[in-house]
């Protein structure tokens, strides 16, 4: 079976929208993007550090997810990264308050020798140079590495970022994000300055708004669910990414058809991820509640049309 090497944020985040407020909560982007991938019963690992204050029982509960924790590294006396964020009503806007990158200052990460040959690497958001060196790091070239990240390191590390973008095939980002990298408002100019800085496939995240791949001429749009409540959306994103490397990852397949699929896998595990705040609902999702929203979510976009001649 393929494996899935994840890099990203293993943080405390505190978050406050419409409904409420969390002190520190187990977050981080390889956090969600480890649990979305393992709805797929897939191979994986994440790469990452914490400091000492960081609960064993949060390794334990992804380690129960079948996720290797050997390379995300405890260090003594250290803190763990730390996000603060706030919401807008609209809840598709939120304001980072505050990021402390505590150990993820000095991290320097390491790949485990089982992974470095994984089929697909899944860099998630944090400092490129750290997503970089796990790039080099592998033995053979990965089938397919996907990278996430956003404003955050365009603001910090632009350059950085340029230089690991070009070595990737594909990126997910957030509209905002995707017009402050092109300078292009139109999300397909942006797409095609994306494109231009390296990666083969452009995935543009738009919140409640769906997604669009672009990969050439071609583009697909999958919604995302049209949700009666969402509560929090901190981590929609990497769930989105987790899901559709996961599903990659499972399927062993590339062709653009079957990123399609990716799309809506990685649609559907996000929509989960928004019903409760940080990481609970993932924690606890179940295969008969993912299957019944991919039914769903057939129902919301399947249509016949007829061409009048
Ligand atoms: P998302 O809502 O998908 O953008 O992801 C939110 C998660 O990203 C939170 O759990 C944070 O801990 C994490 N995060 C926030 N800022 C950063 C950053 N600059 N680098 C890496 N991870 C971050």
């Amino acid at each position: 079976m393929s494996k899935l090497l994840i890099v990203g944020t293993v943080a405390f985040d505190a978050i406050e929208t419409p409904f409420g407020k969390t002190d520190k909560i187990l977050g981080g982007a390889a956090t969600y993007i480890g649990l979305s991938a393992a709805n797929f019963n897939i191979h994986s690992a994440i790469v990452s550090v914490v400091g000492e204050d960081f609960p064993e029982e949060y390794l334990t509960m992804l380690q129960n997810k079948n996720i290797d924790t050997s390379a995300i590294e405890v260090v003594e006396g250290g803190k763990t990264f730390f996000w603060s964020g706030r919401y807008h009503n609209d809840l598709n806007s939120r304001d980072t308050l505050e990021t402390q990158l505590n150990v993820l200052a000095d991290f320097e990460p390491v790949v485990p020798d089982d992974y470095k040959d994984a089929e697909i690497v899944m860099l998630g958001n944090l400092h490129p140079m750290v997503q970089l060196s796990v790039l080099e790091q592998m033995s053979s070239k990965p089938k397919l590495a996907v990278l996430d990240t956003m404003n955050f390191w365009m603001d910090n590390a632009l350059e950085d970022l340029k230089k690991v973008i070009s070595k990737v095939d594909v990126i997910t980002i957030n509209d905002e994000e995707a017009r402050q990298l092109s300078g292009e408002y139109s999300l397909v100019k942006a797409a095609r300055a994306i494109e231009k800085m390296g990666p083969k496939y452009v995935v543009i995240k738009k919140g409640e708004h769906g997604a669009l791949l672009f990969h050439n001429d071609q583009i697909f749009f999958a919604p995302a669910l049209p949700l009666e409540e969402v509560f929090d959306p901190t981590g929609a994103g990497d769930t989105f990414a987790g899901g559709f490397a996961g599903y990659l990852t499972k399927t062993d397949d590339l062709s653009f058809e079957n990123m399609k699929k990716a799309i809506i896998h990685a649609s559907n595990l996000a929509s989960f991820c928004v019903e409760k705040f940080g990481t609970q609902r993932m924690e606890n999702l179940n295969r008969e509640e993912v299957q019944k929203r991919l039914l769903e979510f057939r129902e919301l976009t399947q249509f016949e049309i007829e061409l009048s001649s």
